[in-house]
């Protein structure tokens, strides 16, 4: 990674590589290049050996990405902490990871990660330092480097490394229970956002907007090391999402490209004045992380301007991305599929309980092999044993259809399905079709326990308009001859919001408990 960043630093010294909006700091790869370079010599002035862990615990500011690279330079293993944490998880964290030197956001909107850090200091025996972003203790931090002169260590310590050195403890989302740490090396990573960016055709004169959290690959390969590699630049709309930044820092910086989660687009595309942002300049974008609704992938291409926007299928076991669509896509594959595989990877559809390859066409869990299957999870022998067989494929738990031509869709995860009656239900179906409805902005379909038919079927809605929300009955009215009967919601809940991940997803798990017992 460090050569990688040093040979965009040569080429493209005078383009910009990195700009924050909300302070309006921005960065040349020149500038960035040389603040790398002394963020990693305060790093091994602090004593920081191949290996040790440092932990990143910060909403999304430029010192996150300067962390991100100086880490790799030295040879140290960033571990990336989820910013929702709170004390118990974030103390697991440090002492699971063994992280020894800590750099934090001091706080943001209604987390004080400076007294959550304090509270847990005496719990975590290994953890030597915490740094503050922003405050005087960066400052004494980076002034390390300083002293004296450790260019040649510096040099001396890169030399030393290897590409399958670990580089990176990257925790999954927690989207189905508690999240786990894929330990990812400068291979796996390096080459997944290399390879993403390629999709995409990247160079130095793109420039990517990314509301994602860092923290998460979605940010930091997807979009960090896909801009690097390429000599485009990361733009920083806001510290956490906040969809009219979004906009404004697209408008404003002449972004070429924007992510997003499919919850974050669905926000922007439903925020009044909407209509009133200049997004000529966005010609692609990266959806991912979930189900993209085929209605919302076409409100982006046609309304944000975003004719070559992608979609990605991937997890963070897997560096992330998987498979992709591509540049010269139509419309169908582009909305409809998630792709196809990615360069040097491999994918096949087995049978869950079998592991037979089945034939094209059919549903089954959706595995990967190739460069980008993580070396395992952090001292997890036996969890990385369930995930990654013998051969090296890594089971992802989703299932998928692989189509005649290559492309794949995801059905859903395996343990979202619903069996009503003796019937699977996949929720992702439902979903699309209700996402039809004109009364419903954004929708969740659950299984949750039913007497008669094992599990029975609960659509939560969030309405377009909250005076107005779609009744019982017109949600039946709306699926009436076009869904058969026995994958009509049974149940709905009106919602205002759904629990979510930092990375943007939505916690199903959490609806299936909340309304598990308690009849709608
Ligand atoms: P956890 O493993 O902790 O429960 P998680 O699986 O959500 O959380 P991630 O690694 O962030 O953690 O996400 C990977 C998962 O996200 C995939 O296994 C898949 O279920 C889902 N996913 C990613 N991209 C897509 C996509 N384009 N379409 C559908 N689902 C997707
Ligand atoms: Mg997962």
């Amino acid at each position: 990674i460090g050569a990688n960043l040093a040979r965009a630093v040569a080429r493209f010294p005078d383009r910009e590589a990195l700009v924050d909006v909300p302070s309006g700091r921005r960065w040349t790869y020149a500038e960035f290049g040389a603040a790398v370079d002394e963020l990693a010599r305060a790093l091994l002035a602090s004593g920081v050996e191949r290996g040790d862990r440092v932990g990143i615990w910060a909403v999304n500011c430029p010192e996150w990405v300067l962390v991100q690279y100086a880490t790799a330079r030295i040879g140290a293993i960033m571990v990336n902490i989820n910013p929702a944490y709170r004390a118990h998880e974030l103390a697991y964290v440090l002492n699971q990871a063994g992280v020894s030197l800590l750099v934090a956001s001091p706080a943001h909107k209604t987390s004080d990660y400076r007294a959550l850090v304090e509270q847990v200091r005496g719990e975590c025996p290994r953890l030597r330092e915490t740094f503050y972003i922003g405050d005087a203790s960066w400052e004494e931090l980076v002034a390390r480097a300083a002293p004296a002169d450790r260019t040649a260590e510096l040099t001396a310590r890169e030399q030393s490394l290897s590409c399958d050195d670990p580089v990176n403890i990257q925790y999954t989302s927690g989207t189905t229970g508690f999240p786990k740490g894929a330990t990812l090396s400068h291979h796996n990573i390096l080459n997944n956002g290399y390879f993403v960016g390629e999709m995409i055709a990247y160079t130095e004169q793109d420039r990517i907007c990314l509301p994602v959290p860092f923290y998460h690959c979605f940010g930091m390969v997807m979009g960090n090391l896909a801009a690097t590699s390429h000599g485009a630049c990361i733009v920083i709309p806001a510290p956490s999402f906040d969809p009219a930044a979004t906009l404004q820092a697209v408008q404003q910086e002449r972004c070429t490209s924007l992510y997003g989660v499919p919850t974050m687009f669905i926000a922007e595309l439903n925020l009044p004045g909407f209509a009133t942002y200049d997004l000529s300049s966005l010609r692609t974008g990266i959806m991912a992380g979930s189900p993209c609704p085929v209605e919302v992938m076409k409100r982006v291409v046609a309304e944000m301007n975003m004719a070559e926007v992608s979609i990605c299928y991937g997890m963070t076991e897997t560096s992330p991305v998987s498979t992709q669509t591509r540049r010269d896509d139509d419309l169908e594959r582009r909305t409809g599929t998630v792709g196809r595989v990615m360069p040097h990877v491999e994918i096949k559809v087995v049978d869950p309980v079998s592991g037979v390859t089945l034939p094209r066409g059919e549903a089954g869990e959706l595995c990967t092999r190739g460069y980008s299957v993580m070396l395992g999870y952090w001292n997890e022998p036996e969890k990385t044993a369930e995930a990654v067989d013998a051969g090296r494929w890594m089971h992802t738990g989703d299932l998928a259809v692989m189509r005649e031509d290559g492309y794949a869709q995801i059905v859903g995860r395996i343990k979202d399905m619903i069996i009503r009656g003796g019937e699977n239900v996949y929720p992702r179906e439902i979903e699309e079709f209700l996402y039809g409805h004109p009364k419903i902005a954004d929708v969740q379909v659950v299984g949750v326990p039913d007497e008669k038919y094992g599990e029975e079927i609960l659509a939560c809605v969030i309405p377009r308009d909250a005076a107005d929300p779609p009744t019982y009955e017109e949600i039946t009215a709306h699926c009436r001859d076009r869904l058969a009967h026995y994958k009509i919601p049974r149940r709905l809940e009106i919602l205002d919001a759904f629990p979510m991940t930092v990375s943007g997803k939505v916690r199903k798990v959490e609806l299936r408990e909340r309304y598990g017992t308690a009849r709608g």
